[in-house]
Formats: C-alpha cells, structure tokens, sequence
C-alpha cells in the first residue's frame, strides 16, 4: 500500500508541475495578446498629505482585465511579465497612460498633482530607459516635475554607480523620483544618503502594529528623522486605520496611502476622489 501510494504521490506530484508549466505558457500567451488586445487598465490611488489630509498625487498601479477571469491585481500576472520581459512594453504603456491621465488633470487646472509609476528593474536597467521617459513626456506635454518614478532599493542597489547617474539623468528633466517599499530590505544610511531620491515609501509591514508595538513606532520614528535629515520626504503605504494616520501625523511623517483614504480605483472614479478629498 505504501508503494501504491509512493506512486500515486508521484503521478499526482507531476501533475501538479505539468499542470503549473501548462499555466504559465497559457499565462505568457495570453499576456502577449492582452497588450493588443488593450485589457490593461491603470487604477489610481491617491497619496495624502497628513498635514492638510488633501490629495498631493496619485500612485498609478496597473490591472489585467481578464477576458475570463476578470480584474487580476499585478500579484497574480507582474512575475510572468517580468520573466518574459514583457513588462518593458507593459510598464511604457503604464507610463504613457498616466502621463495622459495627468496631463489631463493640469489641463482642468490641478497643476500640482503628482504621478506616480512603478519602474521594474527591467525598464530601469534598460539604457533608453531615460529616452523613453523624456519621449514620454515631450508627447504627453506634462509638467515633469509632477511626475514621479518609483523604484525599490533592490533595483537601485543593483548596481549603485549607474543609479544614481539614471536618477540623476531624469531629476536633471524635472522629474521626481521615490525608493518604494523602504525597510524590506537593505535599508542602509551609507547608500540613502548617495541616492538622491525626493521621496521614501515606508512599507506597509511597518505600519500593520505601529499603533500597539512601541518598537515598531521607533521604527517608524527613525526612518522619518533620517529621511527628514536627507531632506527626503516620507510616504506611509498600507495605511488602513484612523489611529495609524494619527501616530503618523504625531511623528510628522509628510504623506500617506491606504484604504483608510481610498482603494486604487479607475481614472472615471479617480476624478470623484478628487472631488470628495480635495485637493491643495
Ligand atoms: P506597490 O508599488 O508597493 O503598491 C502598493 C500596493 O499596496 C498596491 O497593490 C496597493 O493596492 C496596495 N495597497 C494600498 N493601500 C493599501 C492598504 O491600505 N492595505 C493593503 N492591504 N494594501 C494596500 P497592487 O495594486 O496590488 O500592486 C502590487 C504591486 O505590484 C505594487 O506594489 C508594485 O510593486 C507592482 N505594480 C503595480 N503596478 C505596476 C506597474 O505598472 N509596473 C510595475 N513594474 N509594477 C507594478
Ligand atoms: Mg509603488
Ligand atoms: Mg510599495
């Protein structure tokens, strides 16, 4: 009985890898078509200013409208595009969405909102990565001082010299740049102090117990001073509760972003947050 098991275990094991494999190049074909086929779509989600709880920007965050499945959230399709490269050609769509979406909301007479799109490590590494944004911009006919990339420390760490000279190329445009889910993970003073990035994103994970852990509010605390000392402004992610936006504006941390002020929704939807918010 046990051997009839082993086997089975066996059979079933390589289904499951054959059944994954099977997945995957359905996936990649389907995410070649979904390019053409336009089932991309941007949702915004806007980043507050705690002092005034005004809308300061939006963070623009792609979705796959599935023809079968419906709206997939980039956890469940981003890896597979990474894999495949694909995420060049999406993360330019991305880009040039916002940039019209923006420029959009200048030409109603917001001219200081901001943008903010995520950056791969593929797009960013990419030696015409900065053309791209610069074409980007000249076609959309934005303000690129209200648009803001957002990289990870991982990427920026990939290679620290050529960074900072991709930052700096872009900053030199106008444009702003943000170092996303800070504190995940190498989080050192020597290479934040050389990265001349405008804002820092504190990860969700720090601000999920800061209301009842006195270790994670001095967290919390320390990365706020330290950016503050760089002149770095300081973003909370993953802000869900009325008492973490409190503790956040008592250690004077610049902006957040949750849904304790809005989901990331469409652009229809974006412009009624706007509107219900308010903005500076
Ligand atoms: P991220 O850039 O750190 O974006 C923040 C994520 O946290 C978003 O997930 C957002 O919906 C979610 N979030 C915001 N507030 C809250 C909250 O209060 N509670 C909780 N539980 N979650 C909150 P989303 O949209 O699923 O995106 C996940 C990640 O996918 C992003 O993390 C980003 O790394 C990546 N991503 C999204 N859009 C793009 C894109 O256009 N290009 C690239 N390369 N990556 C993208
Ligand atoms: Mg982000
Ligand atoms: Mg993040």
């Amino acid at each position: 009985a046990a051997k009839a098991n082993g086997k089975n275990t066996f059979v079933y094991f390589n289904d499951a890898i054959n059944e994954k494999l099977m997945d995957k190049i359905q996936i990649q074909s389907e995410l070649r078509k979904a390019i053409e086929n336009n089932e991309f779509i941007v949702y915004y989600q806007p980043q507050i200013d705690l002092s005034t709880e005004k809308i300061v920007g939006f963070e623009a965050l792609i979705r796959w409208n599935h023809p079968e499945k419906g709206i997939l959230s980039p956890g469940e399709f981003i890896a597979f595009t990474e894999e495949t490269g694909l995420i060049v050609p999406i993360g330019y769509w991305v880009l040039k969405s916002a940039c019209c979406q923006l420029k959009k909301w200048e030409e109603e007479g917001f001219h200081n909102l901001t943008i903010a799109v995520n950056i791969s490590a593929r797009q960013f590494k990419d030696q015409d990565f900065a053309n791209m944004v610069r074409e980007t911009i000249n076609e959309t006919g934005i303000n690129p001082g209200n648009l803001e990339l957002e990289i990870t420390e991982s990427i920026a760490l990939l290679d620290l010299e050529y960074s900072v000279a991709m930052i700096q190329k872009l900053k030199d445009l106008g444009v702003k740049f943000s170092l996303d889910n800070f504190g995940t993970d190498y989080s050192s003073m020597n290479y934040l102090k050389r990265l001349p990035v405008n804002n820092l994103k504190i990860d969700k994970s720090f601000l999920d117990s800061v209301t009842d852990n006195r270790s994670e509010q001095n967290i919390v605390q320390t990365i706020i001073s330290l950016a503050q000392n760089l002149d770095i402004a300081v973003i909370a992610e993953g802000v869900e509760k009325n008492e973490q936006a409190q503790f956040l504006k008592s250690v004077k941390c610049n902006k957040a972003q949750g849904f304790l002020f809005s989901e990331p929704v469409s652009g229809d939807m974006a412009d009624q947050v706007l509107k219900k918010i308010g903005t500076l």
